[in-house]
C-alpha cells in the first residue's frame, strides 16, 4: 500500500510553549519543560515514511518549518485552545508554501468545536476528531474523507461531519511510539523538573475513571473507561526503549491514572523489576500500602499526584472523588516506602476563598511532597468546569495564557478576583519552598549529585525570572485575547 507523504507537526507558537500532543495543560511553564508529543507519535507510527516534528523543544521557529511543506502531501497539526490562533497562522503559511498540501488539525480543541475550527481557517482541510490515530492512517492511505469515520470537512460550502469512529478497545493495536521517538526526536530536549533526565514517557492506556470537572482529556478524547494495553505489550516496549536509549534514567507512564487498575499496575511493576528500570507514573491519592510496596519493589521512583486542594468542599465541588484523610494516609505510606511525590495543586476552583487558599497552603506544607506544581483553574472548552464558568459568568476574557504563553487566570468570582487567584499561586510556591526544612532537603539532594545541583541552580534562576516577567506582564495588563497574535 502506498501512503501520502505525511508530516506530523507540533507547530511553533510561544517560546518554550509546552503545548504538544502530550501536554495536558498547555502553557509555558515556570521552569522550561516539555512532555513528549505521544498523541502524534502514535499515528506517526502507523503511517510508513512519515516524520514527526516537535517545534518548541527543538527550538524551531516558523521559518524553519514552513519549507517542509514542499516535501509533504499531508500535514497533521496538533493544536490546543491556547495555541490555536498561532497554529492557524502556521497552517496558512504552510498552505501558501505548498497549495497542494492537505492540512489536518487534531487535538481536544478541534474535537470539541470542529465547525468553529473549520470556519476560522480555510487553510484547514479537515479535522480528525477525538482518537485520531486510525483516522489519520486511513486518510494517509488514500481513503476519501467522505468515507472516513471521525473526520469533519467542508463540502459544497458546508461542514460535513462523518460519524464517530468507535472508541479504540484493542489498545495493543497501537504501535510502539519509541521507534518514532528514536527516528524523529532528540530525547535530551525533553525535561521535566521532577523527573530524572533524560526521561522517556509513553502511555500504557487511555481514559480515566474519575470525573474531575476541570480535566480535559477524559471529558474529550480519552473517556471515562481505562482502556489498557496488555502487560506484555507494555514491557516489550520498555525493553525496546532500553535498547534504543541506553542513556535514559527514568520512564514515565503518562496514563491519566496509571493506578486505576491496581492488579495490572502491580503486574507491570513485577515485570519491570526484572528489567531493572526506574520508572514513575501518575496516580490518584488513594493507592493502598500493599500496592505501593509492590510498585516500589518493581522500580517505582516517583508518583505524580493531583491533590488539587486542601479543602474537602472544593474537592467535592470538582468531583475529585478523594477524601483528604485518605490522601494524607496515602502520602504517609508512600513516603514511608521511600517513594517520592510530585504533588499538583489548583487554585481558583469553584468554592475558592481566601480561607480555602490558606487551607491548601497549610495542607501542602503538612503532607510535604518532594516537589509541587501550582496551577490556576483553567476552564477548557469541552469540560464541565467551562460550562459552569460560562453559566455563572465567571469568565473574565477567557484567555488561558498571557502574552508569553504562561498560564493566565481566566476565572473571577465576586469575592475573589482573577488577579488574586494568580497571585495566590506565588503564595503557595513561596510558602512551600521558602522554609528551612525544604531548603535543607533541596540542598542535600544537590550536594549528593552534581547533575542535580546544576539543574536545580538553573531552575531556581529560571523560576525567579519567570516570576519577574509575569509581574511585568501583569503591570502592562497585556493578556492575549486568543485572536491577535504574532508567530515567532
Ligand atoms: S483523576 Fe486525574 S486524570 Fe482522572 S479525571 Fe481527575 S484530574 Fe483527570
Amino acid at each position: 500500500m502506498t501512503y501520502l507523504k505525511t508530516l506530523f507537526l507540533h507547530p511553533p507558537s510561544y517560546e518554550g510553549f509546552d503545548g504538544g500532543a502530550g501536554s495536558r495543560y498547555q502553557a509555558r511553564r515556570e521552569i522550561r519543560s516539555f512532555w513528549y508529543p505521544t498523541w502524534l507519535a502514535q499515528p506517526a507510527a502507523l503511517v510508513p515514511g512519515s516524520r514527526l516534528v516537535d517545534a518548541p523543544p527543538d527550538g524551531l521557529r516558523v521559518d524553519d518549518v514552513v519549507p517542509l511543506a514542499r516535501q509533504y502531501e499531508l500535514a497533521v497539526l496538533h493544536t490546543s485552545t491556547p495555541s490555536f490562533a498561532h497554529d492557524v497562522l502556521v497552517a496558512e503559511k504552510l498552505k501558501t508554501e505548498n497549495p497542494a498540501l492537505r492540512i489536518a488539525f487534531v487535538g481536544a480543541h478541534v474535537a470539541v468545536s470542529p465547525d468553529a475550527a473549520l470556519a476560522a481557517a480555510p487553510a484547514i482541510d479537515f479535522v480528525a476528531r477525538n482518537e485520531f490515530d486510525f483516522t489519520i492512517r486511513d486518510v494517509a492511505a488514500g481513503r476519501p474523507l467522505g468515507a472516513t469515520l471521525g473526520v469533519s470537512f467542508r463540502e459544497n460550502g458546508k461542514v460535513r461531519h462523518m460519524p464517530e469512529r468507535p472508541t479504540l478497545e484493542s489498545m495493543d493495536d497501537l504501535p510502539f511510539v519509541v521507534d518514532v521517538y528514536k527516528r524523529d526526536l532528540t530525547i535530551e530536549n525533553y525535561a521535566i523538573g521532577y523527573l530524572l533526565h533524560p526521561y522517556v514517557s509513553l502511555y500504557t492506556g487511555r481514559g480515566c475513571r474519575s470525573k474531575c470537572t476541570f480535566c480535559l482529556w477524559p471529558q474529550t478524547v480519552g473517556g471515562h473507561r481505562y482502556r489498557t494495553r496488555s502487560v506484555d505489550h507494555v514491557v516489550d516496549e520498555i525493553a525496546l526503549a532500553t535498547r534504543h536509549f541506553p542513556q535514559v534514567r527514568e520512564y514515565f507512564f503518562d496514563d491519566d491514572t496509571f493506578t486505576d487498575d491496581l492488579p495490572r499496575a502491580e503486574a507491570i511493576a513485577h515485570r519491570l523489576g526484572k528489567l531493572g528500570v526506574t520508572w514513575s507514573c501518575n496516580a490518584k491519592a488513594n493507592v493502598p500500602y500493599a500496592t505501593l510496596k509492590k510498585l516500589k519493589d518493581g522500580g517505582l521512583r516517583l508518583l505524580l499526584v493531583g491533590y488539587e486542594s486542601g479543602n474537602q468542599d472544593i474537592l467535592n465541588n470538582i468531583k475529585k472523588g478523594i477524601r483528604l484523610d485518605v490522601a494524607r494516609r496515602f502520602t504517609r505510606d508512600a513516603k514511608s516506602l521511600g517513594i517520592k511525590i510530585h504533588g499538583t495543586f489548583i487554585l481558583g476552583l469553584p468554592g475558592e476563598t481566601e480561607d480555602t487558599i490558606r487551607e491548601t497552603i497549610d495542607f501542602a506544607r503538612d503532607i510535604d511532597p518532594e516537589t509541587i506544581q501550582v496551577s490556576i483553574a483553567a476552564p477548557y472548552p469541552g469540560t464541565a468546569l467551562y460550562r459552569q464558568a460560562v453559566e455563572n459568568g465567571w469568565l473574565t476574557n477567557g484567555a488561558l495564557v498571557d502574552e508569553r504563553g504562561a498560564q493566565a487566570s481566566p476565572i473571577s468570582y465576586p469575592h475573589l478576583s482573577s488577579a488574586r487567584i494568580l497571585e495566590s499561586t506565588e503564595d503557595l510556591y513561596r510558602s512551600f519552598y521558602f522554609r528551612p526544612r525544604k531548603i535543607f532537603a533541596i540542598a542535600k539532594d544537590m550536594m549528593m549529585d552534581r547533575r542535580v545541583m546544576r539543574r536545580r541552580l538553573a531552575e531556581g534562576l529560571e523560576f525567579l525570572k519567570f516570576l519577574r516577567a509575569r509581574r511585568r506582564a501583569e503591570d502592562r495588563h497585556q493578556v492575549v485575547s486568543g485572536q491577535t497574535v504574532e508567530v515567532p
